[in-house]
């Protein structure tokens, strides 16, 4: 197995994730099985308890894993799973070696540091495959960092230098009374991995512009001059960096030669520079605030899924953020409610579903927004005065609800939490627009293969010719009682999971150009290669 290490130098936010994903993409071109892991060098266990602010959205893997978000960037441009255990935090590693002290695992021995690295080596060890990527988040000189620089080189001692590489990348700031980049924080970066045990192979320079060789020179010399440093300016869209990596050769210098087919990739690429048409499409979120920032952070996978889709159509989507508390004359393309918690914002919500369906715009809701669409129906089609029982626990008709009866049976499946977390598989009806949508799609032909693998588990879900694996993360559903009331008033459950009780997993409505709601979240699975058919379908229609 080869490892290569990715670090960060400077300032945050430098690009490691998209860098580490470009990379990864560029290995797997050369017919290379690649894993990708991320250090969080936080000491929370996993981001599942984190605030969108703290962290960004929180991304959600096949195996229910709550993780950051850099592992949906990697499964963007690697188009394959990540899991839980890919991504390593603080809180993990001393979690893990901790409960072996209690069991007395150590025998009576002293637990030192020692124990705490083979802990984090054990970790990223990966027994399949050819290459593990491995992106330590933070900033070098954090001290939360330190043990996994130190745990990377014991690495590289364990496994030989040869087949373990360390890339470095740092920003280069340019004063605006200066005028000029200045190389000293780079050059301290280097400093400071050198004193952890290990010099970079490659420094890459992040920048607004390309880095000159002058600078490019005296960055490198802080290496012992021997090794290399190259350039990596902002480029948009950001799917085409392993495009700029594999013309500056990084996989080579990493000891990886060879050639990729890029050419799907460059016509998916090329739609994206060159459009054919544009739409306006509108996220009605609820935006937090920081400071003088506001984060549309937290919905990055739905942007990302629109994008992918634009790479699919060439169908432009021009994405207005309008915050659900004022969300005035909305006028769009499209419409897309996405998923959400709490009471803030869910009457503006409400309102834009309504008049996503009265004027026959697009509309897609996400989770939250699907159960919210439920509502909105409820309420002006069925003239019940209806809510979800999240916003009010006491509403005469609580269309979504938390069903108590779920909780044991996602414990007898061993999801022993409150939320819905992870894959499950929807049966889609035939004859809905979720039915055509989904039909002759990669998610089809996937979630037939895993039905194939683990039959026994399955067998009592699949109910429906066609079926497909989605991702959750929900406490609360459409309620069963209301299911029949609310099919006879012209609403559509296209899609629904066999379980103790039959959970609605698609809403739609028949009379109207694209109105569907997922209980899911369709943008966990939407890859640059392989689109999520709803955002596929959504953007088409909103062009019509
Ligand atoms: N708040 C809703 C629930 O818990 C929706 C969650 C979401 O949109 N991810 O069911």
């Amino acid at each position: 197995m080869k490892y290569v290490f990715v670090v960060g130098g400077v300032i945050s936010g430098v690009g490691k994730g998209v860098f580490t994903a470009s990379l990864a993409r560029v290995l797997k071109s050369r017919g290379l099985k690649v894993k990708v892991i991320k250090v969080d060098p936080y000491y929370n266990v996993d981001a599942g308890t984190m605030r969108p602010t703290e962290h960004g959205e929180v991304w959600v893997t096949w195996d229910g894993g709550e993780t950051d978000q850099d592992l949906g960037t990697y499964e963007r441009f690697l188009n394959q799973n990540t899991s839980y255990s890919d991504n390593i935090t603080s809180g993990k590693v001393f979690l893990s070696m901790i409960e072996k002290e209690r069991r007395g695992e150590f025998l009576g021995k002293t637990v030192d540091y020692h124990e705490l690295l083979e802990e984090i080596y054990r970790a990223w060890e990966r027994e399949e495959g050819d290459v593990t990527v491995v992106e330590i988040g933070g900033t070098i000189g954090d001290y939360n960092q330190l043990p996994f620089l130190h745990a990377a080189a014991l690495t590289a001692h364990l496994h030989g230098r040869e087949n373990v590489k360390f890339v470095l990348l740092v920003y280069l700031p340019k004063p605006g009374n200066l005028g000029e980049p200045k190389t000293k924080p780079a050059q301290m970066a280097v400093t400071m991995l050198r004193q952890a045990g290990i010099v970079p192979n490659l420094v890459v320079v992040r920048s607004e512009e390309e880095a000159d060789s002058v600078r490019l020179g005296k960055i490198a010399r802080t290496t012992y001059g021997i090794r290399h440093a190259i350039s990596l300016p902002n480029v948009s869209p950001v799917y085409r960096v392993p495009l700029v990596l594999e013309e500056k050769k990084v996989a080579e210098y990493l000891g990886f030669p060879g050639e990729g087919n890029w050419e799907d990739w460059e016509r998916r690429l090329s739609r994206i520079e060159d459009p054919d048409d544009s739409v306006e499409i509108a996220i009605v979120g609820k935006y937090v605030k920081s400071g003088n920032f506001t984060f549309p952070d937290a919905y990055v996978s739905i942007v990302e899924s629109l994008i992918h889709a634009w790479a699919e159509t060439g169908i432009k989507p021009e994405i207005k953020f309008v915050p659900a508390q004022e969300i005035g004359s909305l006028e769009a393309h499209g419409i897309i409610v996405p998923g959400g918690f709490g009471s803030t914002g869910v009457e503006g919500k409400i309102e834009a579903i309504q008049m996503a369906r009265e004027n026959e715009i697009p509309f897609l809701g996400l989770c939250y927004g699907m159960q919210l669409a439920v509502v909105e129906f409820s309420r002006n089609v069925l003239g019940l005065d209806a809510h979800t029982t999240e916003v009010d626990p006491d509403t005469p008709h609580p269309v979504i609800d938390f069903l108590p009866g779920q909780k044991e049976v996602l414990e007898v499946r061993g999801y022993g939490r409150s939320m819905r977390l992870g894959e499950y598989l929807a049966n889609i009806r035939e004859g809905t627009l979720a039915h055509r949508v989904y039909k002759g799609s990669e998610r089809e032909r996937e979630a037939r293969e895993l039905v194939n693998k683990v039959e026994e588990f399955r067998r009592g879900e699949v109910v429906e010719k066609l079926f497909i694996f989605e991702r959750h993360r929900h406490r609360y559903e459409v309620n069963p009682r209301y299911v029949p009331k609310i099919q006879d008033g012209g609403g559509v459950f296209s899609g629904y999971h066999r379980g103790g009780i039959d959970l609605m997993e698609i809403f739609e409505l028949p009379d109207h150009p694209f109105f569907v709601g997922t209980q899911f979240h369709p943008e966990f699975k939407s890859r640059f290669e392989s689109p999520a058919p709803l955002f596929v379908e959504f953007l088409k229609a909103s062009a019509h």
